[in-house]
């Protein structure tokens, strides 16, 4: 079973910057990584689009995708609002009644069990590597980096391998 994982953003673009400075793309990486790692040791075969702190576009995340040949495609990001009241997590997938409707749904769902936010549920919405990509495709918005108490969860290592066990969990549900 091939997983690719997509950390979002990176290089000249980090993303969301949240409280206290923190940027997106480096804890999308992280927590990639750590999705990586643990879904390796369950036996998943990996690509990643990235490893470091790259610039790389949206049709080259989902050409990689699709020329490793990946069963899913998990992409990684963190969410922003002006309202820094606005937090919890939701999940993108591209169209309705699509096996990546199901797959965002038990994904989103583990990820909410395992980190406690506000679960903001799973939505359709038409993003480039969701469309480009031949496979079913989730986006996940782990948390929120403009609300003060999902930025500093977002800070804490302990916090980001629980992102990554919740993801691992999901996937590792839906695909057996
Ligand atoms: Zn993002």
């Amino acid at each position: 079973m091939r997983i690719f994982i997509d950390p979002g953003h990176g290089g000249t673009n980090p993303g969301a910057i949240g409280i206290g400075g923190i940027r997106e793309a480096d804890i999308n990486l992280d927590v990639s990584l750590r999705l990586g790692e643990l879904l390796a040791a369950n036996g998943y075969d990996i690509e990643y689009s990235h490893t470091g702190d790259e610039t790389v576009s949206l049709a080259e995340r989902a050409s990689r995708a699709n020329n490793f040949g990946a069963d899913y495609f998990v992409s990684i990001h963190c969410n922003s609002n002006p309202d820094p009241d606005i937090g919890g997590t939701e999940t993108f997938y591209y169209r309705e009644g699509i096996t990546a409707q199901r797959f965002a749904e038990t994904v989103n769902d583990a990820l909410v069990a395992e980190i406690n936010l506000r679960n903001i549920g799973t939505f359709a919405r038409n993003l480039a590597v969701l469309r480009l990509t031949n496979m079913p495709a989730i986006l996940v918005e782990l948390a929120f980096v403009t609300n003060p108490t999902e930025a500093a969860l977002l800070s804490m290592p302990s916090f980001r391998q629980d992102c990554a066990v919740g993801i691992a969990n999901g996937i590792i549900d839906f695909t057996s």
